[in-house]
């Protein structure tokens, strides 16, 4: 019986178990698309609470398959699920969920890589940047090779106010292969420091939650997975368009190993390349002979701001590609090498 006063809490009604809708559509994982299923529900429920409080929450969940975290993010009271799931396949046991859940679900039959979530939640949500969160939250259990790219997709949208991010600080919890949200999470000096440690902190709070065994999965991953939760953060560590931060720390993380000065030369033509690469780090106060997992997120920041400096002083600055250099270098070598051959008779 409900408590008088209070309004009951939402509970989905009794169902088919998940790995029963697995058996009655006959939704066989597809190994070569990474699917790995979640059926534990404590397990799901665990991974849902790690995105706060979802009550009356609007909440987008990418990839939800035969529906396991779905069933925990309806259980946790939100007020709209947004389903959005690339495999037909899974459709009929997702449109089972959205019964029991009357005018709470929305299913797409869609890619999140290129679905355009500006659109995906009521304009009333909206927050400004500055104030808390809106209550809008993303949750999702993806294969690897989408989760990836979509974050550094979304860090881009947060540096950009645009995408999920046009409504505030949109929060999201993704799960990742453990190794990646080591990468994630990965302070200056630790092995996994990279450049995927300076694109999500510099943006984001990066919180690794916790690890989810390879053995909790249908089929079993070669991998474990860690939930991860990514906070945006009200300022960004370094202030700078999202093009320059990536050109910057790309170049730094080149060469992995070596001093950084050997990455950042790379940010300059091979006229005048020694001596940019001194001033910068001169101006940035780095010390060059410190390697690229050494440097602090303060030491970004300096040398993106004065790479910036540098750029405004010369627009042409920024549009180097030391790559595309190299590759002209080499053609070049080529087509002198092919002229000069003797001619066979
Ligand atoms: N969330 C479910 C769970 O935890 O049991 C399924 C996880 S399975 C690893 C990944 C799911 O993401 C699959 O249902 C797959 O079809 C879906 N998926 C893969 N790529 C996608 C994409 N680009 N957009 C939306 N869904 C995708």
């Amino acid at each position: 019986m409900a408590v008088p006063g209070k309004a009951a809490a939402f509970r989905l009604p009794p169902l088919p178990t998940v790995g029963e809708i697995i058996k009655l559509f006959r939704l066989k994982a597809q190994k070569q698309l990474s699917q790995n299923f979640l059926l534990d529900l404590r397990l799901t429920d665990k991974i849902v609470k790690q995105a706060g409080e979802l009550k009356n929450a609007h909440v987008c969940e990418v990839g939800p398959g035969p529906g396991g975290i779905t069933r925990s993010i309806l259980n946790a009271g939100v007020e709209q699920l947004l389903l959005i799931e690339k495999d037909a396949r899974f459709i009929p046991g997702l449109q089972m969920l959205s019964e029991a859940a009357p005018g709470k679900v929305r299913i797409v039959h869609g890619d999140i890589l290129t679905y355009k979530m500006e659109r995906a939640f009521p304009k009333f949500l909206k927050k400004n940047w500055e104030d808390e969160p809106p209550d809008i939250h993303i949750i999702g259990n993806l294969p690897f090779s989408v989760s990836t790219p979509l974050i550094i997709k979304w860090l881009e949208n947060i540096s950009k106010k645009d995408g999920p991010f046009i409504y505030g600080r949109t929060q999201m919890t993704l799960t990742f292969q453990k190794e990646v949200a080591e990468r994630l999470t990965a302070n200056p000096g630790g092995k996994q420091r990279s450049r995927l440690s300076i694109m999500s902190q510099h943006l984001c709070t990066v919180e690794n939650c916790f690890v989810i065994p390879g053995q909790a999965f249908v089929p079993k991953p070669e991998v474990d997975v860690a939930v991860v939760h990514f906070p945006p953060l009200v300022q960004p560590k370094i202030q700078q368009p999202f093009e320059l931060v990536e050109k910057v720390v790309r170049s730094v993380f080149q060469f992995r190993r070596k001093y950084c000065f050997r990455g950042i030369e790379t940010l300059f033509p091979e006229n005048g390349r020694l001596k940019r690469t001194e001033q910068l780090m001169m101006t940035a106060n780095v010390d060059p002979t410190l390697r690229p997992f050494q440097l602090s997120m303060s030491q970004f920041r300096s040398l993106c701001d004065t790479y910036r400096k540098m750029c405004d002083e010369d627009p042409a600055l920024f549009v180097y590609n030391y790559r595309e250099e190299l590759r002209q270098k080499k053609k070049m070598r080529s087509l002198l090498e092919s002229t000069s051959e003797p001619k066979q008779t």
